[in-house]
């Protein structure tokens, strides 16, 4: 299995390119809101990117051509992104898809107290939030496809690891896992998925079609 970091840098790299399904893109997009060091590394992927397309434009090559062409990566990179400002728990693409923050958003109770909300999203892949009570397990799984979220509020332990707010974690069809919702506050993630869990227990299996998880 990749490293944790090479996958996320693959996700990195496809949303830098714009080829991620739009749940994805989501969950990158309020992650880089809230990560500066995510934010460098795909203005840098970006800009590379731009140099990329720049090279099959021919250039009749003269003195200053390498000047030219560096004037062109800088007018043509994106600008930076901005950092998240205000008190709000909803990074601002999450925002303009729920229509306001954390207040405005519509729960059901999918069981052992975690609450979900599925967003609209366009294509095959799926985002909603989870709201997990301090504690709290999800029930242990594993996955058909890849599976992405992003911590908005609380944190959660998965093994050895903390993720807390504006940390990403990344799980495919390699990973079985159980998040365990630090103790206390309640924990909010967005995470977008693009085929069905795999339940190891009967409860949640039954669950499960309920919750279209
Ligand atoms: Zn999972």
């Amino acid at each position: 299995m990749a490293s944790t970091q090479a996958m996320n840098d693959e996700m990195m790299l496809s949303y830098a390119s714009g080829t991620l399904p739009a749940a994805f893109d989501l969950v990158v997009a309020s992650h880089l809101s809230l990560n500066v060091e995510s934010r460098i590394q795909v203005e840098a992927m970006e800009a590379v990117g731009g140099a990329i397309l720049e090279k099959e434009t021919p250039i009749k090559m003269s003195e200053n051509a390498l000047s030219i062409c560096m004037s062109r990566i800088e007018t043509e990179t994106p600008k930076p992104r901005k950092a998240q400002s205000g008190n709000y728990v909803f990074p601002q693409p999450l925002r303009e898809v729920v229509g306001g923050d954390l207040d405005s958003v519509q729960w059901r109770p999918i069981g052992g107290g975690v609450k979900q909300a599925i967003l609209p999203c366009e294509g095959d892949s799926s985002v909603r939030l989870l709201s997990i009570p301090g504690g709290t397990a999800i029930p242990e799984h594993s996955h058909e496809g890849m599976e992405l979220t992003l911590v908005l509020r609380g944190a959660f332990v998965d093994g050895q690891t903390r993720y807390g707010r504006g940390d990403m974690e990344y799980a495919d069809d390699h990973t079985e896992h159980q998040p365990i919702a630090e103790d206390g506050e309640t924990c909010i993630c967005l995470t977008a998925t693009d085929a069905p869990l795999k339940f190891n227990d009967l409860i949640p299996r039954i669950l499960q079609p309920f919750a279209q998880i």
